[in-house]
């Protein structure tokens, strides 16, 4: 006989690891199952997250290696647009000591860990999974696709899959950079962007993601990021980001959360904050299920509404600026930068910018007459260009 749990989560990231905590604080039986022997290893994420995202994870502080305050944005043109809060608006966190603690919150909530246990494949209620215990099979009531980008549960049962998915390379390398500043540099991934973001004194997180020739960018990027003497790299990163949700992410007693879904922000590629509203709504969602012992599409569906209702029109924005972004070159970009260095401009960015919900400045910036011109040059780029 195979062991019954209420739920199981296959995913032992952001999304898995607070939908299994949520999901036990409610009494529910959960078991979560990891592929690899530590959560968060190997590291995927360049560790930057707005103060909510850091807050919905619900940890110590104890994964914060450093604080952000605004940003500049470097076209290789020469302009330059440096905007600075004063006060934090983000957390650069070590990953693999945040996913750790999730997983042991996890785990006190009494949720039941199983480490290098591999969803392998599902037969009807019940999964077949591969690791340190050999073959196992686990049934479920409800199952949870927290599996990341390559999902393999959303593969096996045939899921749309997202619109598009980027690759990422990032280093930890021993450079020189203005603390508590995250620079942003369009050029070096025309299809998106490369960071740099600092991590300690003289040391910084270097990477982009793109849809092509990411290696390539990748090795004439970090190239400019120098420390003028002794240079190392002491961390290597490499990852898929899904960007545009998958069309359904419920389904056959399964709910999709995190990258599983397809919900990393098209225009900055985290996808912390999304994993973890998400899991709220999917653990509520759960609950109600269970508590009606009814677990079909109608009752699971409200967990697309709410995701949908709380983040979705955030996910479709950025993915339109995300297709605009396609059309734009870098002599696009300098024009952009140097119509938004205006100090009203600034202060609204500073004001109203929220990294996970970009809607409200963009909205913002849209009606400033004085960047009527601007909205110009980008219709004119969507017209002319193609994608
Ligand atoms: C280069 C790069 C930089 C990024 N930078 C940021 C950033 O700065 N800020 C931000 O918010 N986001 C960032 N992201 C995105 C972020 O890492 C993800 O959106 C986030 O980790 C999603 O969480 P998740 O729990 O859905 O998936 P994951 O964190 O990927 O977790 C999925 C888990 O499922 C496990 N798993 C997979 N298959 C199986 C299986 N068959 N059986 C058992 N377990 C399995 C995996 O081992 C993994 O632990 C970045 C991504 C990349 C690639």
């Amino acid at each position: 006989m195979p062991e019954q749990f209420d739920v199981v989560v296959v995913g032992g990231g952001p999304a898995g690891t607070a939908c299994a905590r949520l999901c036990a604080e409610q009494g529910l039986s959960v078991c979560l199952i990891e592929e690899h022997t530590s959560a968060g290893i190997p590291v995927q994420c360049a560790g930057l997250l707005s103060l909510a995202a850091f807050e919905g994870c619900r940890v110590s502080r104890s994964s914060i290696i450093g604080t952000v305050r605004g940003a500049r944005i470097v076209s290789s043109q020469g302009p330059v647009l440096s905007f600075d809060a004063d006060v934090p608006k983000a957390h650069v966190v070590d990953r693999a000591v945040l996913d750790r603690e999730m997983l042991w919150n996890a785990a006190r909530a009494g949720a039941e860990v199983r480490m290098k246990t591999a969803f392998f494949h599902r037969e009807g209620h019940r999964i077949v999974t591969r690791g340190v215990n050999g073959k196992e099979e686990i049934s479920f009531r409800v199952l949870v696709a927290a599996d990341g980008a390559r999902s393999r549960i959303a593969r096996l049962m045939g899921m749309p899959p997202p619109a598009f998915v980027l690759g990422g390379l990032q280093a930890d390398i021993s450079c020189p950079l203005e603390g508590g500043m995250v620079e942003i540099h369009p050029d070096a991934s025309p299809d998106f962007f490369g960071w740099a973001i600092p991590i300690g004194p003289r040391r910084a997180r270097v990477g982009l993601a793109g849809l092509r020739d990411v290696q390539s960018r990748f090795l004439s990027f970090i190239r400019n990021f120098s420390d003028g003497g002794h240079e190392a790299c002491v961390h290597l990163v490499s990852g898929a980001i899904p960007v545009g949700p998958r069309a359904r992410t419920y389904g056959n007693r399964t709910l999709f959360v995190g990258d599983a879904a397809g919900m990393a922000k098209p225009t900055s590629g985290g996808g912390v904050y999304t994993a973890v509203r998400a899991a709220g709504h999917a653990a509520k969602v759960i609950g109600d299920a269970i508590s009606r012992n009814d677990y079909g599409d109608r009752v699971l569906s409200r967990y697309e509404k709410a995701w949908r209702e709380d983040f979705g029109r955030e996910l479709s924005l950025g993915l339109k600026l995300f297709l605009v972004r396609q059309k734009m070159d870098a002599g696009d970009i300098a024009a952009i930068l140097t119509r938004l260095d205006d100090p009203r401009v600034i202060a609204d960015i500073v004001a109203l910018g929220d990294m996970d919900r970009p809607g409200r400045i963009v909205r913002r910036l849209v009606t400033r007459p004085e960047l009527l011109p601007l909205v110009g040059t980008i219709f004119r780029s969507l017209i002319y260009k193609k994608y």
